[in-house]
């Protein structure tokens, strides 16, 4: 009987022992995975910080700005920078210009543009690039470069926003001042990186031509079909030409003084050169455009005094431009396709 009691008593024992070991197991076994998995989410954050640190060191500025903010969805800072060559590049496309072309129907083509703006979905674009257009009286030119300028960014993968400067009125056409007025407004609703200056009778054929900023001022046009493709003069930097905003304001914008036709893209050159900054170009190849032919408008007159002004850059340039840019603004309206702002010169005509 007591040898029965001391049995049950030994196992009884060893049941609890054998339970007591099997619970402390299961608490480690529990302690040792919530560790774990601390660590591993611990291990992860800091993979993503790391990866953060790396692509905001190859970041504009701005971008540097958004990667910093710890609000970001992990999602969105997770996306790729596009590549420096865009997959959806064609080469040269031979243009057409349909002459029963609307609107609506290149509205149509661009379903992801809106209020003349687009960003790549599939990654995030190198640069941030505004397109200003100084613009009286030519909307077909309009609709035609519209037309193939939308698609030719979109290939390129770039964030951009069209931007037209509509000069109202009927006193004489200052290109120069419309591309200020540009700059200055498009500064209001977004960090561009690159401006690029862009006339509305100059359709680029080939996109491999770049409308991306580059470390010095680049002019885009090295030829086009009116010129048998060749550069008209060597300082040639008219028709379209790409700065970063801060090589534009380095220089002082363009000056405002250049009222009817010429002289206000040789100004830019000296301003440009006076800043030790160089002129560079694509290859005769990729830099092509094609020139929407029409007469000269009227308002548009070559401007008579535009040697003059040339010759005294060196002497006015740090009082005319940007920062003495004065103007009416009528109006900014934000069409579908295109930022069409609208201003008044006919006040500052006299003192500018
Ligand atoms: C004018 C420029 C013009 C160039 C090409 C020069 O004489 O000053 O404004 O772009 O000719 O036509």
């Amino acid at each position: 009987m007591a040898l029965n009691f001391y049995i049950f008593h030994l196992f009884y024992k060893f049941k609890v022992l054998v339970l007591v070991t099997l619970c402390s197991m299961a608490l480690g076994a529990t302690f040792c995975y919530f560790v774990d998995s601390r660590e591993q989410i611990f291990k992860a954050k800091s993979m993503v910080q790391d990866f953060r640190k790396v692509i905001s060191l190859h970041g504009s500025q701005k971008e540097e700005k958004i990667e910093s903010i710890a609000e970001v969805p992990i999602v969105k800072s997770f996306q790729s920078r596009c590549p420096t060559l865009s997959p959806y590049l064609r080469g040269t496309s031979k243009l057409t210009f349909k002459a029963s072309l609307t609107l609506e129907e290149v509205q149509k083509e661009n379903p992801q543009v809106a209020k003349g703006r687009y960003h790549p979905t599939e990654c995030s674009a190198l640069q941030r690039v505004a397109i200003l257009i100084p613009y009286r009286n030519r909307e077909k030119h309009l609709l035609y470069l519209l037309e193939h300028l939308h698609p030719f960014l979109q290939r390129q993968q770039l964030d951009y926003g069209i931007y037209v400067i509509h000069q109202a009125g009927s006193t004489k056409f200052n290109r120069a001042k419309l591309l200020n007025v540009g700059y200055i407004e498009a500064l209001k609703e977004a960090n561009w990186d690159c401006f690029v200056f862009h006339d509305v009778d100059l359709v680029p054929e080939n996109d491999f031509n770049s409308y991306m900023c580059d470390r010095q001022p680049k002019h885009l046009v090295v030829g086009r079909n009116s010129t048998g493709y060749r550069l008209r003069y060597k300082g040639y930097f008219g028709g379209v030409t790409a700065l970063t905003r801060d090589q534009f304001s380095k220089v002082n914008g363009f000056s405002n003084s250049y009222w009817g036709w010429g002289g206000e893209d040789d100004d830019l050159r000296i301003r440009v050169q006076m800043q030790k900054m160089k002129v560079v170009r694509p290859s005769a190849e990729v830099g092509r455009y094609t020139m929407i032919f029409h007469e000269r408008d009227r308002g548009n007159e070559v401007n008579q005094e535009r040697m003059k002004l040339l010759r005294q850059v060196s002497k006015t340039w740090k009082k005319d431009g940007l920062n003495s840019c004065s103007y009416k603004l009528l109006s900014v309206e934000h069409n579908p396709l295109y930022v069409n702002i609208t201003v008044d010169f006919s006040m500052q005509l006299k003192i500018s």
